[in-house]
């Protein structure tokens, strides 16, 4: 039995995992797996010996919503939401620092 190229699954494979984005990358997933690959599920891939990163399998939390808050200090409150977590992580900032990381984190330079 081949296993899952996904970190920490112990399925059995069902098909192969192949792209082209940066660099060629073809690998042995399981069927659940592979479906969430290919419906576009964000995934990093760690070399032949570690894997995939996928999210519950070893991938961080996805930012995918961000809030300036405007304090009465010379800074700002950042709070980043992620994917699947209810309560934001909030930072104080510089207002700049926290408008270049808040467009950087979400794609909108
Ligand atoms: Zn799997």
């Amino acid at each position: 039995m081949t296993v899952c190229s996904v970190q920490r699954c112990n399925q059995e494979t069902a098909g192969r995992f192949t792209t082209n984005e940066k660099v060629f990358m073809e690998t042995a997933v399981c069927g659940d797996h592979l479906q969430r690959l290919e419906a576009g599920e964000p995934w990093s891939y760690q070399g032949a010996e570690n894997g995939l990163l996928m999210a519950g399998n070893g991938l961080p939390p996805v930012v995918v919503k961000y809030e300036v808050q405007e304090t009465i200090a010379p800074g700002v409150t950042l709070a980043l939401h992620t994917d699947g977590d209810e309560t934001p992580s909030s930072f104080w900032l510089s207002k700049e620092s926290a408008q270049q990381l808040g467009s950087f984190l979400t794609g909108n330079l």
